[in-house]
């Protein structure tokens, strides 16, 4: 009987086991589910099974919306919702393959047959096999590669594209010229590459600030890339510098003529928060294989066009030639000279004098920076200032004019001023009116009789900045002069606010003044006029003959710099000669202009529509010649015509008279004499 009852209990709690391990059996199963469906939703993971006709029992609902299917896909093939992914290098069995043949795969990259183009999944799956070896359809899970692939191709985007622009970046175009050259060398084809440097950039950057700088580079890349269109790839190296490779047909008048609408296109003014900026463009160009096979062959080259064609006053494009390698050797010393050139005491001042119209006396004398290097001799600030700028050694040099300059004036008559040149590049330095205070006090010489000049490149657009730099060094109480007024910058607006007590008006307008035949005297009598109703004093620069001295005075310019009063001398001749007798000056340049007809014999080159040809200079101005050489046809009156005078530039003319073999042509500007290398020989047979 206790047996019995015993073996009822046993039989009883076995019951029970039973239950509570089918309950447990349930719950687990119950929660795996749950976790399964949180896995799916939350995760990047999911599930899929088929039975054994291929059709889908099972697939996440996540990936079955995202596939196109809201009602689960649930009687589809895997084939109808899933494609191999075709740009996936690894894998190269279809899908349908697998299927049909009952074989496991692993992990392939698939997107969605119909649905989002713009996903992609990792897929896998194993056949299910039953007991009794019976397939039975089969299971198989994947996971989400979407933002993996969008992580790649934008990693693929930041490796060969520009950022800022989204042109082809400098590694992209190193490789596409690498792609060029090689078809070069294997088809005869000619290539060229341009560099382009945006002339004025700098200045923006430097004033206005970058995220000016960086949407004026994004307006550049687009007007580039549509001036290019199909003839080349357009990319950027950094800052603004850009490259244009153009792979085929390049020949040198087709790439001129490409370089030529580039510099026209990026030189109209651009908008940019509400005003305009202007900037300009140079352009260097090499052609392979002329100039190089290689890449960093062919970019040096190009890179040392580009120096050249900044160097030609920049605006231009030129083209590689092996002269501009010797050059550039040179170059790159001069940086590190000077270097060396500043702590090593090459550098000294010397003062040219600055007189009055009404009584020819000295009023002040404007501060030059000269350079005496130990192997080359004298080198010109206006070739070593703007390397000074480029490598940043500008600020260093200008702090020293500065103070070596009013440490000078102090020792001259008190009624004497001092005039200092100020690179744009101090001018955007906020310490500008700091360092000019401490050299106040530290020389102790008055304010008033300290003049900073300054260029028009600093109002490359009105920016709050540059009216505070105004502010600032007004309110210290030094003047203000606009040097090389004329040359820069097309806009008058800033000189509304400008605080300028005086304009100095550029040598190129100064120049051929009493000549009738150029329009100089009008240009400075309307600066004059314009400075006057503006409170400003005027400064003829650059006047070099006693015969402009008159009309300058009559015109009603106030102050004349020139070598008609002699050219900068040392400090110690400053000293000497106000020891001497005060301000008074005498004049020593040539008594008239340099001859309205200079009677000499040199070989020009003469460019008519397009035909070159030699043609004799018989006389010669700086507003015209007289050639012979070549017989103008009847009506040539009115001709252009373009003449090499020997320093390689060509000079814009027209003919006012043609006669047998001879004619006379105006120059389209005044031609500056004295920069033209005499040519006595005819230059080629
Ligand atoms: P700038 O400020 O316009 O200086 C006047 C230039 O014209 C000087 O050339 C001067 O020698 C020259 N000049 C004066 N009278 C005549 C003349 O009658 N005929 C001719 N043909 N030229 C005349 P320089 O000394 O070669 O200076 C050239 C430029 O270099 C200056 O032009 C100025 O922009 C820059 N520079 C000179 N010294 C400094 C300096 O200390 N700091 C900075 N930032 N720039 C300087
Ligand atoms: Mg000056
Ligand atoms: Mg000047």
């Amino acid at each position: 009987m206790i047996r019995s009852l015993r073996s009822l209990a046993s039989a009883r709690s076995a019951a029970t086991d039973a239950e509570r391990a089918a309950e447990e059996d349930l719950l687990r199963g119950q929660r795996a589910q749950l976790m399964v469906r949180e896995f799916e939703e939350q995760g990047s993971g999911w599930f899929w099974q088929t039975d054994r006709d291929g059709s889908i029992t099972y697939l996440s609902a996540k990936v079955a919306r995202q596939v196109g299917h809201v009602d689960g896909g649930v009687g589809e093939t895997l084939t109808a919702l899933f494609q191999i992914d075709s740009e996936s290098p690894d894998t190269e069995r279809t899908l349908g393959f697998h299927m049909s043949s009952r074989t496991s795969f692993c992990e392939y990259s698939v997107r969605a047959v119909g649905g989002d183009a713009d996903r992609w999944w990792s897929i896998s799956g194993r056949p299910i096999i039953d007991a009794n070896g019976n397939f039975q359809g089969f299971v198989g899970w994947g996971s989400d590669l979407t933002a993996k692939r969008r992580s790649e191709a934008e990693i693929t985007r930041l490796a060969l594209f520009d950022g800022l622009t989204g042109l082809a970046n400098r590694q992209r175009m190193l490789l596409s010229l690498d792609q060029t050259l090689a078809q070069v060398a294997a088809t005869y084809r000619t290539a060229g590459l341009l560099l382009l440097d945006l002339d004025r950039f700098k200045a923006v950057n430097d004033t206005l600030g970058h995220p000016t700088g960086d949407a004026l580079l994004k307006q550049v890349a687009q007007r580039l890339t549509r001036a290019v269109g199909d003839a080349g790839l357009v990319g950027r190296l950094g800052g603004d510098e850009f490259k244009v490779i153009v792979p085929s047909d390049a020949d040198r008048d087709r790439l001129a003529t490409l370089a030529e609408t580039i510099i026209t296109v990026l030189s109209q003014p651009y908008f940019i928060g509400g005003s305009s900026i202007s900037i300009g463009c140079s352009i260097g160009i090499a052609v392979a294989p002329d100039d190089g096979t290689d890449a960093e062959a062919l970019v040096r080259n190009a890179d040392l066009a580009l120096y050249a064609a900044k160097g030609d006053g920049r605006g231009v494009h030129r083209f590689f030639r092996e002269e501009l390698l010797e050059g550039a050797r040179s170059g790159r010393q001069l940086e590190d000279d000077l270097r060396q050139a500043l702590v090593g005491n090459q550098l000294h001042l010397v003062y040219q004098p600055i007189v009055t119209t009404a009584d020819e006396r000295i009023v002040g004398y404007e501060t030059l920076l000269r350079w005496n290097h130990p192997v080359r001799g004298a080198i010109s600030p206006a070739k070593f200032v703007p390397i000074a700028e480029e490598c940043g050694m500008i600020e260093a040099i200008g702090t020293w004019v500065l103070r070596r300059a009013c440490a000078d004036a102090a020792q001259w008559p008190a009624d004497i001023r001092v005039a200092v040149n100020i690179s744009p590049i101090q001018f955007a330095n906020p310490a500008l009116p700091a360092i000019v205070a401490a050299t106040l006090a530290t020389t102790g010489i008055a304010p008033e009789r300290l003049e900073l000049e300054i260029t028009e490149s600093v109002f490359v657009n009105d920016d709050t900045s540059t009216d505070a730099m105004f502010a600032s060094l007004k309110g210290l109480g030094v003047r203000l002069a606009l040097d090389d007024f004329g040359t820069g910058y097309s806009s008058l607006g800033y000189l509304r606010k400008a605080p300028f007590d005086k304009i100095k008006i550029d040598r190129s307008f100064v120049c051929g003044v009493a000549d009738s035949a150029t329009r100089n005297a009008a240009i400075v009598r309307a600066i004059v006029t314009l400075a006057d109703t503006l409170g400003m004093d005027t400064t003829a620069e650059g006047v070099e003959t006693q015969d402009e001295i008159a009309l300058i005075r009559d015109i009603g310019c106030k102050q004349i710099q020139g070598w008609v009063y002699g050219k900068a001398v040392p400090q110690a001749d400053v000293l000497a000669r106000a020891g001497q007798g005060g301000g008074s000056v005498t004049r020593v340049g040539h008594r008239v202009s340099r001859a309205p007809r200079n009677k000499v014999l040199r070989w020009a080159m003469l460019e008519v529509a397009g035909q070159v040809g030699d043609v004799r200079i018989r006389n010669l101005s700086n507003g015209g010649a007289m050639i012979d050489g070549v017989e103008f046809p009847d009506g040539s009156r009115g001709l252009p015509v373009r003449l090499d005078l020997g320093d390689g530039r060509m000079v814009g003319a027209t003919v006012r008279w043609a006669q047998g073999d001879r004619a006379g042509v105006a120059f389209d500007r005044v031609v500056m004499l004295d920069s033209i290398a005499p040519r006595s020989a005819r230059p080629r047979n």
